[in-house]
């Protein structure tokens, strides 16, 4: 079985930046595949600008969309809020930490103002929305292990973080280290690495799944025109992955290919 169809037993899934990008491919894909989540709650920091992700919603009853600013802790917590009265007792299976900025700067012309901006939507956004929607994912946990599905993966609760190959610090070495030297992209993507790694040892006791997974050099506003993998492509195999999650990913750092990378 192929990990895409698992999601037909992962009831809900939330998505951050969802109204372009690699964001709204997932929303996209998951609501035009044969087993769509049951609420698909797509966030955005301004739905009235979302046309696309609209326009789908209006197709697929499932999407949900709602208000989020990421880097917003007055956001962050109505947005549960929200999700909790869409969920109601059944709480959060999925949430993907999709959102992420790409402030360019090198050795040069970095400033402390880019390193915290970019550190702030990539690495601190990720840890404060998980926090505010442990309560959530937990409920979904524990219902998990009560109706026998006791093992990790998206069926019960799983956070994951969608990071980049550039957070690899043993892969800055050598002749890939002269390209993409990008200061506050690649040290917020490292943070978010080990941000992974600290919640995935302190969500284990209650059962969730969290790891972190790079979706490849894609055709993006961010990936650019260039790069190799489209949208629909990416997302594909990393919905196969994320599908097909169990407790030995438990913490790790994955491709979109499925295949562990390092840290
Ligand atoms: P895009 O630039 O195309 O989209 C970024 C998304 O993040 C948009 O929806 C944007 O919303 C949202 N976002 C940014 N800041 C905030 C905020 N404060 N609150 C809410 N939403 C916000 O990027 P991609 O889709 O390409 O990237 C998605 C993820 O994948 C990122 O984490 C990126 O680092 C990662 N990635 C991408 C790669 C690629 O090749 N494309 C390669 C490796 C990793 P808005 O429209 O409101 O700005």
């Amino acid at each position: 079985m192929s990990g895409a169809m698992n999601f037909k037993n992962c009831g809900s899934l939330l998505v951050t930046g969802a109204n372009r990008g690699l964001g709204l491919q997932i929303v996209d894909s998951l609501a035009s595949g044969r087993f769509s989540p049951a609420k698909i709650i797509a966030t955005t920091r301004t739905p009235a600008r979302a046309q696309k992700l609209q326009e789908l919603a209006d197709k697929h009853p499932n999407i949900h969309i709602v208000t989020l600013d990421v880097v917003s802790q007055e956001s962050i917590e109505k947005c549960v809020e929200e999700v909790g009265q869409l969920v109601q007792e059944e709480g959060l299976n999925c949430l993907i930490n999709n959102a992420g900025i790409n402030v360019v700067a090198d050795f040069h012309t970095v400033t402390a103002e880019k390193m915290i901006e970019n550190f702030h939507t990539n690495a601190v956004a990720p840890l404060m929305i998980t926090k505010a929607f442990l309560p959530l994912l937990k409920q979904a946990a524990s219902r998990g292990q009560a109706g026998g599905s006791g093992s990790m993966g998206i069926q019960r609760a799983a956070v994951i973080n969608v990071t980049s190959l550039l957070g690899s610090v043993e892969l800055n070495w050598g002749e890939r280290a002269n390209n993409f030297k990008w200061y506050p992209y690649r040290t917020s993507k490292s943070a978010l690495n080990m941000v992974t790694r600290c919640m995935a040892v302190d969500m284990e006791p209650d059962g969730i799944l969290c790891m972190a997974i790079h979706p490849g050099w894609v055709r993006t506003d961010m990936g650019g025109s260039e790069a190799p993998l489209s949208p629909e492509e990416s997302i594909s195999s990393i919905l196969s992955v994320i599908g097909g999650l169990t407790e030995k990913d438990h913490g790790s750092f994955l491709n979109f290919t499925g295949e562990v990378l390092p840290w």
